[in-house]
């Protein structure tokens, strides 16, 4: 039997308006090679002046992370050359990082859940991008300098779940903090997964293998069971010691395989020294009191929804893992008279089986305030679920229209004036002597019949739960 090991390293970029060292902006939509200058492009003289937007936002994280941040942090080279750094070297944190020691807990769907540690978290700066175009290949500079965070994870994993699950908390804190957007896809959240596998008992730590640059949670967890298959079936090949090595390997999706991309460098290969171009990176006690003021976060919010709403857990852990659904309850609930429970529904089911394409809760064109006013037609019993469901429809489909301008259009309004709903059940009973005497004779299943003529005669305006009350007094 084996257990798994697994540390990850996650590169998140930070939302900062300029780069890490000098004013660039850091946006790289632009042509190739304007967002530049001489300390990006390592021109020489330049001398580089650290972003104090990053210093605040790894605090942030920090805070998070419940992690140690060091009021005296250092910046160190990295030497190696590739043709999209012009520095040939890399500005990061090695010895000591600003963020150290934090934890973080990922949570099972049975309730439990797990503490795991954080080694570290560095500022380091980014590289530019190579360009492959046939023959030639170009650089473009546009996103050298820009601020990177490197969290650092204990190899306290011990499944796919274990990780994917970390990753995804770390992802909404990150969010929840707007420290970075966090785009798995656009490269700013890169993972790379450390895995090794160990017999069961074993305290010693394997062979580790390097997986990168996956760009979704399902690749990630599918490289990582195929990595575990592949040493497994070494180990019991007894090709261990032959076929695993310290080594990076990238993840073919096609081929569904992991491959050997390059052997692994250790720390030394890198000639790391303490950056003689920056000073030592200090916090003081007033940037400390002001950059530890962090928003509420998903654990914590999630707790108090399940207080103050009466949430249970499962919906709570939806609504809080992304920091856009959360707001929007918390919209929701700010309009009078909105149970918590059907806004819940609404916005965890039938809300996002209604965002098609490109569109997502923060461009919905039903909004909180309508989706709200929504929930409180049916909550007030002006219409019924089902009803509200044809609302929602259309206001989906209408972007510039109101709820119970929608309702008296569609004329769902439904009857709850018992006198109306009376009337309607006497012309049934009239109607239908027969069946009346059926069901008198002992055929209860008929009154689901008498049920079904009413609601269709108010052609599905009586309010239901109305019309049954007012069916049994009048047959039984
Ligand atoms: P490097 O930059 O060389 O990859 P780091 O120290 O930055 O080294 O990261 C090492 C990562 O690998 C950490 O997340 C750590 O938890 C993880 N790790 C170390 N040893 C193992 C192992 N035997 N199995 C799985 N993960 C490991
Ligand atoms: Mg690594
Ligand atoms: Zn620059």
């Amino acid at each position: 039997m084996f257990e798994v090991v697994i540390g990850l390293e996650v590169h998140v970029q930070l939302n900062t308006n300029t780069k890490l060292f000098c004013s660039c902006p850091t946006s790289f939509n632009h042509k190739q090679n304007t967002n530049t200058c001489p300390t990006c492009l390592a021109l020489p003289g330049a001398l580089p002046v650290l972003n104090k937007e990053v210093v605040h936002k790894s605090i942030m994280l920090g805070t998070a992370l419940d992690a140690t941040i060091n009021k005296v942090s250092y910046f160190d080279r990295k030497s190696y050359f590739y043709p999209d750094s012009p520095t040939a070297y890399q500005i990061t944190q090695l010895y000591t990082p600003i963020v150290e020691h934090g934890k973080l807990q990922i949570d099972f769907d049975d309730g439990s859940y797990k503490t795991i540690r954080v080694n570290r978290a560095h500022i380091e700066a980014d590289a530019g991008k190579n360009i492959h175009d046939g023959d030639i290949s170009k650089v473009d500079l546009n996103r050298a300098g820009t601020p990177l965070l490197e969290i650092v994870s204990e190899p306290d994993m011990r499944s796919a779940e274990d990780a994917i699950l970390y990753l995804k908390k770390l992802h909404s804190i990150i969010r929840y903090l707007n420290i970075g957007d966090a785009n798995m896809q656009e490269g700013s959240f890169r993972v790379d997964v450390n895995v090794s596998i160990r017999p069961k008992g074993d305290e010693k730590l394997y062979t580790r293998v390097e997986i990168k640059n996956i760009n979704s949670f399902k690749f990630i967890q599918r490289a990582i069971e195929l990595e575990v298959s592949r040493q497994v079936e070494a180990w019991e090949d007894g090709t261990y010691d032959e076929e695993i090595c310290q080594e990076t390997r990238l993840f073919d999706q096609v081929k569904q395989e992991t491959r050997s991309m390059r052997g692994k460098e250790e720390a030394a290969d890198y000639r790391y020294f303490p950056e003689p171009d920056l000073p030592k990176c200090v916090v003081t006690d007033e940037m400390m009191q002001i950059y530890t003021q962090i928003p509420e976060l998903p654990d914590a919010k999630k707790e108090r929804f399940v207080n103050e709403y009466g949430m249970n857990d499962y919906n709570a852990m939806v609504i809080t893992s992304a920091v856009e659904m959360a707001n929007f309850f918390e919209a929701m609930m700010e309009e009078n008279g909105v149970s918590a429970k059907t806004a819940t529904t609404w916005l965890t089911v039938e809300l996002p089986a209604r965002l098609k394409g490109a569109m997502n809760i923060t461009n919905s064109p039903v909004d909180a305030k309508k989706l709200a006013l929504l929930v409180k037609r049916i909550d007030d019993k002006t219409i019924s679920g089902k009803a509200a469901k044809e609302v929602l429809d259309f206001l989906m489909e209408n972007e510039d229209t109101d709820v119970d301008g929608v309702i008296k259009t569609l004329g769902l309004k439904q009857v709850t004036d018992t006198g109306a709903i009376e009337a309607m059940c006497d012309e049934i009973i009239a109607a239908n002597p027969e069946k009346v005497e059926q069901y008198k004779g002992g055929k209860e299943k008929l009154f689901g019949f008498f049920v079904g003529q009413v609601m269709k005669a108010s052609k599905g305006s009586a309010n239901p739960q109305v019309v049954n009350e007012i069916l049994k007094v009048k047959l039984d």
